[in-house]
Order: structure tokens, then sequence, then C-alpha cells
């Protein structure tokens, strides 16, 4: 089945085509045929597509909204500019997938859209205004250009983390507000922690129920999930995914009353005070140069920088407090798995987050910790650690290309 994969943000549109099935998936063999990416969309908008094995194509053209995005990339997708032999009509695009931010405690799962599952995403706008719209715009194009009789499936990034007991997802204020708006925390990047926990199990032969692990996404966003019997228990993203680690922009953990105390001190409104903490905080916030991981590690290594030192040194510290909570939290685990464009691809970033938890049963090889970057998966601990770290390449499309066949067929969830 070849699976349309859409992950729709504001004013962006990215994709992938991937085909798959139920064998595909038992020997891990699912095709990637093309991925691309449409930003600024409602203006002069970028345009970068590329069929798998062949050259980028880059464009320019103006785009007025996601339907227009989708229909430039559909019409590319079937020309024969594209080389995409597998795919010569739409009739050769059998489901549609799309990511979906926010499912609140409706969503446990991924689920065939229809009628219903739309105004369940719409119920849940309150609490992700910029998200779930842009979501919606993508499932109502993809409607609209591929007419009823193509099967569209939801894959949010919260329902990974809906196992988790009410003793993590609580906040510890008036419980009817929780009662009353559901102000709890819910956790993001689901997809991204669940196929990096399954991806363990694969390398490892450990069963669902002996995966007991803490994941760590390091990207632009960042989150630590805690793993137990394969199951998420607790994450560091809140009601929100401003909650936990320090992120490229985001602050992470603050004492609330800080929004008070800035806006009166600096005259914001609460609008202005959540732009700070959501678009100017973190790595960006701290260096006062760039929410980019990599070029703070240049700055540092180049320029001995002392502004990017610290929001590196901040940045390692946060995650490294929460390995040791929610490693007591879990009563030890069997692994760390690395994760995400920073967990991937750095080295230094991880050699520095696992620094000094020797005691904690946690070695890091060092030769095997510099050989794993730019997308190689694997063990980065050394013989003798206790618990095991791992690097493992982060593959959300293809969670939801499965998903999607999974939902559209009927089929147990095996993976
Ligand atoms: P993501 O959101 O997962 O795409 O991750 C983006 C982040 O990964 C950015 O902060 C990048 O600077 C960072 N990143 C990518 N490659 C490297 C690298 N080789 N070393 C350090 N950071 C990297």
């Amino acid at each position: 089945m070849n699976i349309l994969v859409l992950n729709c943000g504001s004013s962006s549109l990215k994709f992938q085509i991937i085909e798959t099935d139920l064998n595909l998936i038992d020997q891990n063999a699912d095709k990637q045929y093309a991925k691309g990416v449409i930003e600024r969309i409602g203006s002069e908008s970028l345009i970068a597509l590329q069929a798998t094995g062949k050259h980028p194509f880059k464009h320019a053209a103006p785009l007025r909204d996601h339907r227009a995005a989708l229909d430039y990339i559909l019409r590319w997708i079937v020309s024969s500019e594209s080389g995409i032999d597998a795919i010569r009509s739409l009739g050769d695009i059998h489901a549609v997938g799309h990511r979906v931010v926010h499912g609140a405690e409706k969503f446990t799962r991924s689920v065939v859209i229809d009628d219903e599952v739309i105004d369940g995403i719409e119920d849940c706008i309150d609490l992700a205004p910029l998200h779930n719209p842009a979501n919606l715009k993508g499932i109502y194009a993809a409607r609209e250009l591929f007419g009823p009789g193509i099967p569209q499936a939801a894959v949010f990034d919260t329902s990974f983390h809906s196992t988790m007991p009410e003793t993590s997802y609580l906040y510890a204020i008036p419980y009817q507000l929780y009662r009353r708006h559901k102000i709890r925390r819910y956790g993001f990047h689901g997809t991204s922690h669940r196929y990096v926990a399954y991806r363990y199990r694969q390398l490892t032969g450990k069963q669902r129920e002996e995966t007991n692990i803490l994941t760590v996404h390091l990207g632009n966003g960042c989150s630590v999930c805690a793993v137990r019997n394969g199951n998420s228990v607790d994450t560091s993203m809140g009601l929100t995914p401003l909650e936990g680690l320090v992120m490229g922009t985001r602050s992470g953990d603050l004492d609330p009353s800080i929004l008070e105390y800035l806006m009166h001190k600096e005259g914001m409104s609460i609008t202005e005070v959540d732009a700070v903490l959501n678009k100017q905080s973190g790595l960006l916030g701290l260096s006062g140069l760039t929410n980019d991981m990599r070029d703070l590690l240049d700055e540092e290594r180049e320029h001995q920088d002392r502004r990017a030192r610290l929001a590196i040194e901040v940045f390692c510290l946060r995650v490294k407090k929460y390995l040791g909570a929610y490693l007591a939290e879990l009563g030890g685990a069997d692994a760390i798995v690395f994760t995400g464009g920073i967990g991937e691809n750095s080295s230094l970033i991880r050699k520095r987050v696992t620094e000094g938890l020797e005691f904690l049963g946690i070695e890091i090889d060092e030769k095997q910790n510099n050989a794993m970057t730019g997308g190689t998966e694997g063990e980065i601990s050394s013989k003798g650690s206790r618990i095991r770290v791992f690097v493992i390449p982060t593959n959300e499309e293809l969670l939801i290309a499965r998903d999607t066949l999974r939902c559209v067929k009927n089929a147990p969830r095996r993976w």
C-alpha cells in the first residue's frame, strides 16, 4: 500500500510517500519513494521535493494555502519529472496519514478520519491553538483533492503517552481545574518515542513487556520519556510542548511566577510573555546567538563564546536532571536511547549529558560514541555499562505510514 504521510504546520507542509504492508513491516523493508517540504505557504513559498535516489527539485512559487501546496506536490509526484516510477497517477496513492499534534484524552491511538474524528480534533484546538488548526488544514486539503474514496488516518503526538498514570500527568493545582478544563500533562513527540522504543526492541530482541528504558528526543524540540513494560509512564512535556527540557527556542521548566513578574516588569501582555517563552528562550535566549545546536558547538569550539557555552551547559544539565529523576521513578532502566537531530548527531552532547553518571551504571564507549553520527544506529555504551546506551535515528513518518495501514486494514498493532 502506498501511503502519503503529511505533517502540516501553520505555514509549512512536509510529506513522504512510503510503501508498506504487513509483510514489508515484518521484514522491516518498507520503501520510501519521495519526501519534501513546502515552507512559507501564503506568500512566495519555498519548495524542496525529492524522489528517493534522485536529485532534489527546488523551486519558489506563490502558494496561497495548504490546499494549493498539496495540489502542487501531487502534480509533481505524478509527473514524469519527479521520476517516481511507482506512482503514475493519484490512484496509486492508497491512503493518507496525518500527523496530528494534540489528541487530548480523546484519542489514545491512531484512527481512521471521519466527521466525528474531525470534530474531536477541533475540540482539542483550545489545547493546541497553533498546531491542530494547521493539521486540520492538511486533512481538509487531502479530503478535497483525493475525494472520499481514499481513506485517511490521524496519528497523534500525544497518544503514546496516554498510558501515563494520573500521578505523572496531574499538576498539583486544584483538582477541579483538571476536571473542568482538562489541565494536565499530555506529553508530545509520542510517535518518536514510540518508534525508537520499538527499534530498541528489535535491536535487543526484547519483548514489549520487558522494555524498561528512557528515550531522549533532542532536536529543536526536546523531551524525555520513561518507558515501563513498553508503555510511557512519564514524559517531560506537559499541557503544551513548553514544559521540560531546554529546547531551541523554548524555555522548558520554569517558576510560573515569572510570567506575572515579566508582565509587571516589562509591561508585556500575556501573549507577549508566551511568545518570549516559546520563541525567544532556550538555546537562542541564553546564547543570544542561535537556536541551532550545531552552530553553538562551533561557536564554543572556535571562539570560546561564553554565552554559547552557557547555553549548552544549561541544556545538558537539564537533560541530566531528567535522566536522574526518571531513573529514580522507574527504579532503574535497561537502556537509554538518544534520538532527534542533536541526539542522533552530536557525540559531544551525548557525552556531556551522560558524564558523571557512572555511579548510576552509565558508561559511554568514546570510540563507539564518536562513530555514531549522521543517521547511524547502534550501541554507544561500554561493555561494562549496567545501563546500555543507544543511538537510534527516529522515523516518525514510517510509524505514521504503518499506523495508517493498520487503521485502514483494521489490522492489530504489532509494532
Ligand atoms: P531536529 O529538530 O530533530 O531536526 O533537530 C534540529 C537540531 O539538531 C538543531 O539544533 C541542529 O543544530 C541539531 N543538529 C543537527 N546535526 C547536528 C550535529 N552534527 N551536531 C550538533 N547538533 C546537530
